[in-house]
Formats: structure tokens, sequence, C-alpha cells
């Protein structure tokens, strides 16, 4: 009834199914052989899903996916399968608003590929990350993002996927997760790297290559209460929030990190004032921002105490440290939700 192409790897065009999937399979594929010609630094690719047989194959493979495998377009699925070496998947979840990694290891994969063929369908969309190694020993990384169209009356489902080389990316990300630079929870730089920061900019100050700057400690005023009241999980929310919202309103020369629980540090060049200033911004975006976890209001302030450098003789990391920590009570004994810098 229709004439597939040379080559043709899929099963849809010469089966027995209805004539609106074979009609719009054959479309699609006309479409990507078109775009196949043209040297997009794409490769995309259009699998079906046999829901009932649980079955899943390959209608259409764009010529750079089956070159960088070095395979033909009938065993790519087959060669593809066998390359993955971990797998990353993002979901978007509605109750943290957020979208969250899953990563699975080539040994969770096979027991796992029914569930994430059901996902998938469900979803109407794959948004993944693979690594694969190749033929030719290198490994990189495959980023896979497809549409799912339904056809019930065959129980199939065909994936319009395109696939991109995000190698550089994730070694990029995969360096910064070995180090920790990132605090798991918030996204923000941890205690640690705020701290190498800090001693890098003593030490450049020291040494007169640079002017002054101030250190801000910041802690979430009344949080056990927010935890007691809402819960641990509203309270993680609020801390993530915190974190987007502090990084969404920081300027390119200040800094922003995480110093364990509900505290935060923030570093910023110029004296007292221009770190007063910095706090008080931060301060009062907070003091303004709605924190709605679960559709419940949950009012949200802090406390900061700000110190510089241009208070001391000879700049001392712990010492700045022990300042701006002496603030940070002070203004929870003045009553929290304010800045203290002097
Ligand atoms: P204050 O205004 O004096 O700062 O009061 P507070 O309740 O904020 O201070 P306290 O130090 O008594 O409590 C801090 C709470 O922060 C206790 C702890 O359970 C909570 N906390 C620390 N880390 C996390 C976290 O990662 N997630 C959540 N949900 N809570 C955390
Ligand atoms: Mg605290
Ligand atoms: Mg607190």
């Amino acid at each position: 009834m229709k004439k597939h192409p040379a080559n043709y790897p899929g099963r849809i065009l010469t089966g027995n199914y209805s004539s609106s999937l074979m009609e719009r399979t054959l479309s699609v594929i006309h479409t990507s052989e078109a775009i196949d010609t043209g040297s997009f630094p794409l490769m995309h690719y259009i699998s079906a899903w046999d829901a009932r047989e649980q079955t899943i194959w390959y209608e259409f493979v764009g010529q750079q996916f089956v070159d960088l495998l070095q395979t033909s377009n009938r065993n790519i699925s087959n060669d593809f399968r066998k390359g993955i070496l971990d797998q990353r998947l993002y979901h978007y979840t509605e109750v943290n608003q957020e979208v969250e990694e899953e990563i699975i290891s080539r040994n969770q994969l096979s027991d796992k590929r029914f569930d994430l063929r059901e996902s998938v369908s469900k979803k109407k969309a794959v948004d993944a990350v693979y690594q694969v190694l190749l033929p030719s020993e290198k490994i990189i990384w495959l980023k896979d993002q497809g549409r799912v169209e339904h056809f019930p009356e065959d129980n199939i489902s065909l994936t319009l996927g395109i696939l991109t080389d995000v190698t550089k990316e994730m070694e990029q990300k995969e360096l910064l997760e070995r180090i920790g630079y990132f605090d798991d929870l918030t996204g923000l730089p941890q205690r640690k790297i705020m701290a190498r920061l800090l001693e890098v900019k003593t030490g450049e100050r020291q040494r007169g290559y640079l002017g002054e700057f101030s250190l801000l400690m910041i802690d979430i005023d009344h949080f056990k209460a927010v935890n007691d009241t809402h819960g641990h999980q509203a309270g993680d929310f609020v801390l993530k929030e915190m974190a987007s919202l502090m990084i969404a309103i920081k300027r390119k020369e200040e800094d922003i990190g995480r110093y364990g629980g509900e505290e935060f540090y923030g570093i910023c060049l110029g004296k007292l004032q221009s770190g007063t200033e910095y706090a008080e911004r931060i301060r009062r975006s907070v003091q303004g921002h709605t924190f709605t976890y679960n559709r419940t209001d949950i009012p949200i302030t802090i406390s900061v105490g700000v110190a510089s450098s241009e208070e001391m003789v000879q700049i001392d990391t712990d010492e700045l440290l022990a300042l701006a920590d002496k603030r940070l009570y002070q203004a929870k004994h003045q009553g929290r939700n304010r800045v203290v810098g002097s």
C-alpha cells in the first residue's frame, strides 16, 4: 500500500496497521529524510513502541546517528543499547516546580527499560541524556528529546526524537559534581567553595591587589517553626526558593553560597556600606516574596550580620567570619528581620 524507502528498518509500512498510522509514519519519514540530506548538527530518529507486545524498534534513523555508531540501519537498535553506559532522565515535578535528574546506571537499565517506556508513553515526551561508549572507544554524551504520538487503534506509540551531542556540557557538569562544587539541595556553591573564595579575597586584599570587601552571614528567622508547622519538605522548598531568589537579585560581582542548614553567606566588593546595602537588598526581597508551598503561604524573613575588611588592620578570614556572626546574633536579639553592620 505505502511505498517505503530503501534501507527501511521498520515494520509499520510493511505491516498490517491502520491507514492513519501508516500515513502518519510515511509522512514523518519523508520529512526526516529531507532533513537528513542537510548537514544540521543533530541526529534524528523515529521509534515505534508496541504496548501489547512490548517491543520497540526504529522506523527511521538519521544517517549521522548510524555513522556515529559505525553500524547499519538494522543493527543500530542493538548497538546503541550496548553502548549506553549511563542514562539520566529529567522529570518536571509539579509539587516542587523544578526539574529533577534521575541517574540510572547501566546495570539498572535492563530492569527499568519497561518502566521507562511506560513513563515516556504517559508523559508523551522523552527527555534524557545518555553516556555512550562508541566503537572508537570514545565516550560521548547524547541528549535525547522527543515527542510521543499515540495510535490507540494499533496499540502503537511513535516517538519523534532528536539526539544532540552534549559532551562538552556534561563533562563540565560532571567535573563540578565530582569536586562537590554545588550543594545538592539549593544548587548554591557549598561552604568549602565559599571558604576558598574568602581565602582568595583575603589574600588579594592583604597584598593590595583588591580593595575592601564585605562578608554577609544570613540566617532564616524561626526556621525550625517552618519545619514544625509545615513539614520538612516545605522547609526544603523554602531553602530552594530562597536560593533562587538570592541568585536572581545578586549582581555579577556579588557571591552567594550555602553555609549549612538554613544559613547562607554572601561576599561582595566594597566597604561595610556596600555590604550593608547588599544585605538590605536581600532582606527586602525575601520579606516581599511570597513562599507558597502546597497552596499555603509561608511568611519568611531573614537576619543578616555584615563585616568588612575595612574594619581590620590585619585582615583574617576567621576574624571576619566571627565578626559577621556576632552581628547576626545581635540582629536576632534586636528582634530579627534586620541587618546589623556595625
Ligand atoms: P532563629 O530565628 O534564631 O534562627 O531560629 P531558627 O528556628 O531558624 O534556628 P534554629 O537553629 O533553632 O533552627 C534551625 C532549623 O533549621 C533546625 C533544622 O531542623 C532546620 N534545618 C537545617 N537544615 C535544614 C534542611 O536542609 N532542610 C530543612 N527542611 N530544615 C533544615
Ligand atoms: Mg541558624
Ligand atoms: Mg535561623
